[in-house]
């Protein structure tokens, strides 16, 4: 390019060699020159990027540095507060701003919060107590009482020993976290306040482990000099009004039912069974008037036939079925309460047999046997037959007293498996009903296991053998010694 430029700009003139040699030469020293520069050029700009990139890395590793010690700060704080329940050491109960008392937080705290003792709060709001360890009543009054018995506008609370449910102004609950019941103290989770009551606020520190109830304060009628607080109340409402209730002998408050509170605890229905509870509690000389034994050893005789059998009237039944009055009304009350926790199913099978019909059984089971085994002699055949079927004379289903149920109408030891049967195992005592053939008996009463057999005594004594695990045979015994 040069060259060409040189010699287009240098027109007619001719170089000499020597002149075209330096010239060349010093266009090649130039050239070197340029390009020297060009290298110092780039190799400057190659150590001005090292130096950056080294001051970057300093820059990283510093950073890292103070981010390793900011997060190791943020750690060990976390770790003093870590999310899982503190299940160690103490929780400490404040009500109202009062220290009430510290507990072991092991076993007491749940998932998101902590257990807190509903006796505790009981004192704290000044609720009445009332019922037993079986069934423990809080009752929240409101001034003034309405009735000369104070029961006027009253709010009321029942823990029940199965400690899943409660029942609140007659409504029974079944609870997501079931309570503790701690000794005569029952234990609640803070969300059953939440759930459940107003006017109260409630919190648990995890951190610190304390937890705080206290009242709510009216905000538009406090003053600065005195606080109002809001009125502390169970969330739902009674189902029947107290105004309505039955006050005749028979307490029907909330459906409750008020018999010798020393000897057996007071009984909770959902449904209105007031009217059924002069069967299923007799009183006075009927109390102890339907204790009668029947078994293998203690025979009815042939013409014993009760005088007040009257006709089962509800149920699914196969056929009519009679039993006592007593016995029927209180199976009534039974079924009416069963149907109000959700068992639609259960059915009575039997009631009352007389004699000649417990005889014809008998008399088909011991042909069935004999021609089964033709070798079986007429009394072997019997003693087959009496471990199944009672023989005649020896069946309490003579009395009027005894029935049959359950949910099929197969009888058989299935039905321990139900639910309806676990049902009545908690609460056929209340109806005056008892499990007559119960399991690991069967050396005492002469009769397997029968989930489906119930046997009318009346509360008194059902909720006596109930408490005690004694079947009938070794109740009466203990009643006479
Ligand atoms: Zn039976």
């Amino acid at each position: 390019m040069r060259q060409q430029n040189s010699q287009n700009n240098g027109g007619s003139r001719r170089y000499s060699r020597e002149e075209a040699e330096y010239l060349r030469r010093r266009r090649a020293a130039e050239e070197m020159a340029a390009e020297r520069k060009k290298e110092q050029k780039k190799i400057r700009r190659r150590e001005n990027l090292k130096i950056t990139g080294g001051r970057l890395l300093v820059f990283l590793i510093i950073f890292l540095i103070i981010a390793a010690i900011a997060a190791t700060v943020i750690f060990i704080a976390f770790c003093s507060t870590p999310d899982a329940p503190k299940t160690s050491g103490d929780i400490t109960y404040y009500y109202g701003g009062k220290e009430v008392r510290r507990q072991k937080a092991e076993g007491h705290v749940t998932l998101d919060g902590a257990y807190f003792c509903f006796n505790d709060l009981s004192e704290y709001l000044g609720m009445a107590e009332s019922g037993n360890a079986a069934e423990m009543k809080f009752i929240i009054r409101r001034e003034p009482a309405k009735t000369s018995e104070g029961q006027g506008d009253e709010e009321y609370i029942v823990f029940l020993t199965d400690a899943k449910r409660v029942i609140v102004n007659g409504q029974e609950i079944k609870l997501e976290i079931p309570n503790l019941l701690e000794g005569d103290e029952v234990w609640v989770a803070i969300d059953f306040i939440r759930d459940y009551m107003s006017g109260l606020s409630v919190s648990y520190d995890r951190n610190r482990a304390v937890l705080k109830v206290a009242r709510v304060a009216d905000e538009e009628l406090s003053t600065k000099d005195s606080i109002v607080y809001m009125p502390v109340t169970f969330r739902l409402s009674r189902t029947d009004p107290l105004d309505q209730a039955d006050r005749t002998g028979v307490d029907t408050s909330g459906f409750k039912v008020d018999i010798d509170s020393l000897e057996i605890p007071a009984v909770w229905f959902s449904e209105d069974l007031s009217s059924y509870e002069k069967y299923m509690n007799p009183q006075g000389e009927m109390r102890d008037a339907f204790l009668v034994l029947v078994n293998s050893g203690h025979r009815i005789s042939a013409d014993s036939v009760p005088g007040d059998l009257v006709t089962v009237t509800y149920g699914n039944m196969s056929g009519t079925v009679q039993l006592r009055e007593f016995a029927m009304m209180s199976l009534e009350a039974l079924f009416t309460e069963l149907r109000g926790a959700g068992f639609f199913g259960m059915m009575v099978d039997s009631g009352y047999r007389d004699y000649a019909y417990q005889s014809n059984i008998f008399e088909s089971y011991v042909q069935k046997e004999m021609s089964a085994s033709p070798s079986l002699t007429r009394a072997a055949a019997e003693a087959v037959v009496s471990r199944y079927s009672a023989r005649p004379g020896t069946s309490e289903h003579q009395t009027g007293l005894a029935l049959d149920m359950d949910n099929t109408g197969a009888l058989t030891v299935d039905f321990a498996d139900t639910d309806e049967y676990r049902w009545l195992e908690q609460n056929a005592w209340k109806f005056g009903f008892i499990l007559r053939y119960p399991e690991g008996k069967e050396d005492i009463t002469g009769i397997q296991f029968e989930p489906w057999h119930y046997r009318f005594v009346g509360r008194y004594h059902a909720y006596k053998i109930h408490e005690s695990g004694m079947c009938l045979e070794e109740y009466l015994a203990d009643l006479k010694s």
